[in-house]
């Protein structure tokens, strides 16, 4: 039912005065008082409407409901009827008069519609044409034929009806605005037909012949694109010059929608036009290049690429990848942006060494021969570099051998070491620095969307070495940093584990490279900081840094020849005397290793060539012959080693000249080697204070403080009074003052001095000690005591206290200085006092 009562439609429709042509109101109803007057211009159309809608009687009729259209009088459609009502509807109509009413649904998604869901104007229509089709549904086709007001729906049956006021047209008086509107109508209508693809150049013929407003408006409005919506607000207008206005503001609408349509068009075509010019005319360009018999670059390129490819020996998932790669680029325009960091990345996958390797020459002897040749001493060394080769050659590359590192102070030969190795083993030699290296991606590169990424370090070293077995030294393992953009050390884990390496993933890579068959061999100066990971996988090497004696006899054999040599130097005409090679090792150099002492013999090599080049000169301007080399031109003195390389810079620790109270000698080590140092203890009248100075470390402090309360509570075996201690300031002071010291190691010498400055008795000047003391009085043992017993040795010390438990270590130090101290293995206190202190 619809909501308002078909009394109210009509009286709405007529008005509520007496119709012009004299014709009673279809209402029955009172003139309705209350209703407001009409303003001018809505009068004029309730006027014409009056002209419109002559009294007819009402209809009654099936009703068909449609979803997707809007039908208007004189249109012709076909309809597709499937609803059962719908069906029914149509059969009813079939039987009787073939007259049927359609009536748009408000909302297209509804399927079992009622009368709530129909507009309340629709369209009669003649059923002419019937089709059935195969899956029931029925096709018909209908011609509209007027408008019609529905007054009432009723639903009892199996299908709609609706009892209708048909709306007659009338013909509109002609007039100069009905005119001019029918004119700009047409005209509008003409240039959507030429634009829009679902206007056909027939429907506006068919406009032309059309001089109603009325008719054109519901022809025009069957034909261009709107929506059900405003199709039903063109059927719903019985006026029929506001229908064509209204018309008329939809096709303006309609004509922008096509224009801008037109023009984004416009512009794509012209895109569209512009590459396949450019296209054509690279084709052309290869055409004629082809003619010439040239190749265009690109073409050359890829071809390289291909043949570089095939010949790389790829795994088959790379090559997969590198041919998708290639085909893409040879797909893209050349000069976009796209292909040249493509072609960068093709460039990287075809000159990493997939198969390229080098064969392995694994005899021993020939590798203890080569270790022999370019490395003095290191025995230890060598033997375990030499087992662990002969390892490699009897279990073959299968075995999962560990990971060589060799960890020692700068300057002792750990590079060198991995050169001779692949020497030896006949491989390439790939060196990496990880010192400061802190983000993942300089391990394993940059994702490619990155711009101007790259691969990693690793990758890099690779190409460069390009084979895929080289002997890879990673320097500075213990200098790798961490931070927030990853974890270096997970990456390098994954680039030494052998279950891993043979898929090393690179973020610009993409594809797994095979690492398994480099022999990785890793350098640290300590090993502290080296993350436990890492260092689970690893076979230690320590190479503990060389004695005097033996830095002279590397530069003798090895370091001299070498910068004779880089120089260009004659070894006949430049010579260096033994004492001034020890003057350049004690005075101008401070270290553990040999670096800085071949650095000093190079540069007095440098100042050599000068002159010798110079003396060259003049002889050539005087037109003299060329001398015979002479050997005592250029010999180097201890006396000459001032004029090249300035005075000394380095001074040691010597021993002291005379017996002191309150003084004892004890040694430190660093990473540049051991030295020397005179403890001093100065007790003053006070309250028991202790004082510590000279840069001391925590554990150095808490060590001379146990060595204190040793002192405290063994006073009496001393002969010392313990009550003295809270009348005492004590002051302590380890030189030099300028040096950062730490470690427990001078505990017993602080602990000497201490007691030699309460007991007066003097310390002897030819004892050197070192140990860790505890409260008890133990002494404890201590590192790097080679380094220790050679700063002694050069200081002048014939005496050496160490831990007992130290004793084995004195294996390591070379037997001529063995030969020349007396070591005293101590493993308490009153021990280290009974050697130290003079008997009174
Ligand atoms: P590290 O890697 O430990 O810092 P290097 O391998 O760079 O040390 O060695 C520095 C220099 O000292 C090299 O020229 C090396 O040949 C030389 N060198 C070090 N130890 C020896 C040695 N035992 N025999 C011969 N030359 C050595």
């Amino acid at each position: 039912m619809t909501s308002k009562k078909s009394s109210e439609i009509i009286d709405e429709l007529f008005g509520s005065g007496p119709p012009e042509d004299g014709s009673a109101p279809y209402s029955s109803g009172p003139a309705r008082e209350s209703n407001p007057r009409p303003e001018l211009a809505s009068r004029r159309t309730t006027r014409r409407r009056r002209r419109m809608i002559t009294r007819s009687p009402l209809i009654e009729m099936p009703v068909l409901p449609l979803r997707e259209t809007v039908i208007y009088p004189h249109m012709v459609t076909p309809l597709f009827v499937g609803r059962d009502a719908s069906l029914r509807a149509v059969e009813q109509a079939l039987d009787t008069d073939r007259s049927l009413i359609v009536v748009a649904q408000r909302d297209q998604d509804i399927d079992d519609v009622e009368a709530q869901h129909l507009y309340t104007v629709g369209c009669e229509v003649t059923i002419g044409r019937v089709l059935k089709m195969p899956e029931g549904s029925t096709s018909i086709l209908v011609q509209g034929q007027r408008r019609l007001q529905i007054v009432e729906y009723s639903e009892g049956g199996s299908y709609i009806t609706a009892r209708a006021l048909p709306i007659v047209e009338v013909e509109a008086e002609g007039g100069l605005e009905s005119e001019a509107l029918i004119r700009v109508v047409l005209e509008l209508f003409e240039r959507v037909a030429k634009l829009s693809r679902n206007v056909s150049d027939d429907a506006y013929v068919a406009a032309l012949n059309v001089d109603e407003p009325g008719p054109l408006a519901d022809l025009v409005a069957s034909t261009i694109q709107i929506d059900n919506a405003a199709r039903q607000q063109i059927l719903e207008e019985f006026d029929p010059l506001t229908r064509l206005q209204k018309v008329h503001i939809m096709l303006a609408k309609e004509l922008d929608l096509l224009d801008m349509e037109s023009k984004i068009q416009g512009d794509v075509q012209k895109e569209i036009d512009h590459s396949q010019r450019e296209y054509y005319l690279r084709e052309q360009m290869k055409a004629i290049q082809h003619e010439l018999g040239e190749e265009d670059p690109l073409t050359r390129d890829i071809r390289e690429f291909r043949a570089k490819i095939a010949a790389a020996g790829m795994s088959e998932e790379v090559l997969a990848r590198a041919t998708e790669e290639i085909d893409r680029l040879a797909a893209m325009p050349s000069i976009s942006p796209e292909a040249s960091v493509l072609r960068g990345y093709i460039e990287w996958l075809v000159a990493l060494p997939w198969s390229v390797a080098t064969e392995d020459r694994l005899d021993i002897r020939a590798a203890a021969a080569t270790l022999e040749r370019n490395h003095y001493g290191l025995e230890k060394v060598k033997e375990r570099i030499l087992e662990f080769l002969a390892v490699r050659k009897l279990a073959g590359a299968k075995q999962k051998s560990p990971i060589l590192c060799f960890v020692g102070p700068p300057g002792v030969g750990k590079t060198s070491l991995g050169r001779s190795i692949a020497e030896a083993m006949g491989r390439k030699f790939a060196r990496l620095s990880l010192g400061g290296v802190r983000d993942e991606a300089e391990i394993r590169g940059h994702r490619r969307t990155y711009i101007g990424a790259l691969p990693g370090r690793i990758l890099q070293t690779m190409k460069t070495v390009g084979v895929c077995n080289p002997v890879f030294i990673m320097d500075e393992i213990d200098k790798l940093g961490m931070d927030y953009r990853g974890d270096p050390a997970a990456a390098l884990l994954e680039v030494l584990d052998p279950e891993q390496n043979n898929a090393f993933s690179d973020h610009y890579l993409e594809v797994p490279f095979d690492l398994s068959r480099v022999l990785f061999i890793l350098t640290a100066n300590v090993l502290d900081p080296v993350p436990s990971a890492l260092r689970d996988r690893m076979e230690v090497i320590e190479l503990p840094g060389y004695t005097e004696e033996e830095k002279f006899h590397i530069a003798r054999q090895f370091l001299v020849s070498k910068q004779l040599e880089q120089n260009g130097l004659d070894a006949a005409e430049m010579t260096f005397g033994d004492r001034a090679l020890h003057e350049i090792i004690r005075s101008y150099t401070h270290e553990a290793g040999v670096r800085n002492l071949e650095r000093e013999v190079g540069a007095i090599c440098r100042k050599v060539a000068r002159s010798v080049a110079e003396a060259g000169e003049d002889e050539a301007a005087e037109s003299k012959p060329r001398r015979k080399a002479n050997p005592n031109r250029y010999h180097i003195t201890e006396k000459t080693l001032e004029k090249y390389l300035g005075p000394s810079r380095f001074s040691y620790g010597i021993a002291e000249k005379r017996d002191e109270v309150g003084v004892a000698t004890g040694v430190s080590w660093s990473a540049a080697g051991g030295d020397t140092m005179g403890i001093e203890v100065t007790l003053m009248d006070g309250s028991g204070k202790l004082t510590l100075t000279g840069q001391l470390g925590e554990v150095m402090r808490e060590s001379a403080q146990a060595g204190i309360s040793y002192a405290r509570s063994w006073a009496r075996q001393f002969g010392i009074d313990p009550a003295r201690f809270e009348k005492l300031d004590i002051h302590i002071h380890v030189p030099a003052g300028a040096i950062p010291k730490d470690g427990p190691s001078a505990g017993i010498t602080m602990a000497t001095a201490l007691i030699s400055a309460l007991t007066q008795r003097p310390v002897r000047r030819e004892v050197a000690m070192t140990g860790e003391i505890t409260l008890r009085g133990k002494v404890l043992p201590i590192g790097g005591l080679k380094e220790k017993v050679l700063a002694a040795h050069r200081a002048g010390i014939t005496t050496f206290i160490l831990p007992k438990e130290n004793e084995k270590d004195l294996l390591e130090i070379p037997s001529n200085i063995r030969k020349q101290l007396r070591f005293v293995p101590v493993e308490q206190m009153s021990e280290v006092i009974g050697a130290a202190l003079r008997q009174e």
